[in-house]
């Protein structure tokens, strides 16, 4: 008995204390599940952070990045035509925007000093004010004779982006720069004035809105608000006044530079005009005459006579007067073919340029006579008379001087001729009657320009 009950109570204290370790090990046990769970939840939150990190962090980066790729993509200008020794100034960035395109803002332009800069600059301008929009400048720059560079600045703005391409072109604008020697050049230094009108009238635009888009060495190229004119030496040899050995020139005299100078338009003036010469010796005295009252008188002259008497002509357009277009061999221009017609005053226009360098800008037709198509063909003004001093028909020097006192008035456009000698003194004497009562001697561009037509 005593052994069994030993036995029973050795069996419950093994039991008690396997309970008890049993309960020790499920606490253990849960303990362990419990730090298990801790661990995998630390992880599990820890994963997630990565992950979110991660994710925000793939979203921020491509960000940059894509800027990066886009300002890396626009960073540099095309290097077709173009100048290699042309410093260039790049301006690049690509930003996000609101709605989520991207503005991208890439400015390629030539380096070309102050003056040529700050052009190029306002040019640039406006595309900086309106974002949403793609902007891209860049240019183009050609080189002839070692001397001549040109410049083509094209500026395009696009609607948007679609990856790196930028797509529907929604403006394009050109600047057009010429340089010459370090200074800027403009058409009128290329071409003669008598072109950029011929060129404005056939193509319906203002001379302003003719411009220089590059001089090569066959030729230069010239742009017509949108329409590309280009003018060989070769074809036009009388178009250019380059000073350059491989351009041709009409010019057979130095240039003879004319100061413009201010007329009073309140105070009284006259133009004096003189038809059909020059006429060495009378011409010479009315440019003597006009010089003791600082005047001046517009000449009309034969293209033909000019030819003849080129010192004469040097000589008027020296002392500030003006010579003018009376055809090249006063035909009647109505009786010609309208071809024919221009085509002598324009010889007349060469001849005069050939020995001054300057440009005629009124023509009057001989006899006065011409209609509506040779008004329209001329790129000149057609200018005819107030007063007709007939001093043609009298040849006297008494009858020309009552004529001229009896119709003259303010404003007035007063015809004469300096072929005839019988006309000389009577100018003399009118110029010195009309400088007392107070009247400038103006000539007709001077006239129009100080009263208007
Ligand atoms: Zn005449």
């Amino acid at each position: 008995m005593s052994n069994l009950k030993k036995f029973l109570n050795k069996l419950h204290l093994i039991l008690i204390d396997s309970k008890i370790k049993q309960v020790i090990k499920l606490e253990q046990l849960k303990r362990k599940r419990r730090i298990r769970l801790d661990r995998i939840f630390i992880l599990i939150g820890g994963l997630l952070v990565c992950v979110g990190l991660m994710i925000g962090g793939f979203f921020v980066i491509k960000g940059l990045f894509a800027k990066d790729v886009i300002a890396d993509e626009y960073a540099k200008a095309s290097e077709e035509n173009k100048l290699q020794d042309v410093k260039i100034k790049n301006s690049v960035y690509a930003e996000e925007m609101e709605n989520g395109e991207t503005f991208v803002y890439a400015i390629h332009t030539p380096d070309l000093g102050k003056d040529v800069n700050e052009k190029i600059e306002k040019f640039v301008e406006a595309s900086k004010e309106e974002k949403g929009t793609v902007t891209h400048v860049d240019f183009t720059s050609n080189s002839a004779f070692d001397q001549y560079r040109s410049y083509v600045i094209t500026l395009r703005k696009y609607a948007y982006m679609d990856g790196l391409e930028p797509v529907d072109v929604v403006a394009t604008q050109h600047l057009y720069i010429n340089y010459d020697q370090n200074q800027l050049i403009d058409l009128d230094h290329v071409v003669r004035g008598k072109v950029i009108d011929r060129i404005s009238l056939e193509n319906k635009i203002k001379p302003e809105e003719l411009k220089l888009v590059s001089i090569n060495e066959k030729g230069i190229v010239m742009d017509a608000k949108g329409k590309s004119i280009e003018y060989s030496y070769v074809d036009h040899p009388t178009s250019f006044v380059m000073e350059n050995k491989n351009v041709p020139t009409l010019l057979k005299y130095p240039k003879i530079e004319v100061k413009k100078r201010e007329i009073d338009p309140d105070r009284p003036m006259v133009a004096f005009t003189f038809d059909d010469g020059p006429a060495p010796g009378n011409t010479e005295r009315i440019l003597r005459a006009l010089e003791k009252v600082k005047g001046r008188a517009t000449f009309f002259e034969l293209g033909s006579l000019m030819e003849e008497y080129p010192e004469t002509v040097r000589a008027i357009t020296k002392s500030g007067s003006e010579v003018a277009n009376h055809s090249y061999d006063h035909p009647w221009l109505t009786e010609m073919s309208l071809e024919d017609a221009i085509a002598n005053v324009q010889k007349t226009n060469d001849i005069f340029f050939s020995l001054t360098g300057n440009e005629i800008n009124v023509v009057r037709p001989p006899y006065g006579a011409y209609n509506e198509a040779i008004e329209n063909g001329l790129t000149e003004d057609i200018v005819l008379w107030d007063v007709d001093t007939r001093d043609w028909e009298s040849r006297n020097t008494k009858s020309v001087v009552k004529m001229a006192k009896d119709y003259t008035y303010d404003g007035a456009i007063v015809l004469f001729h300096d072929i005839h000698d019988s006309t000389i003194p009577a100018v003399e004497e009118l110029i010195e009657y009309y400088h007392s009562k107070g009247y400038q001697f103006v000539t007709v561009s001077e006239l129009y320009e100080a009263r208007g037509k």
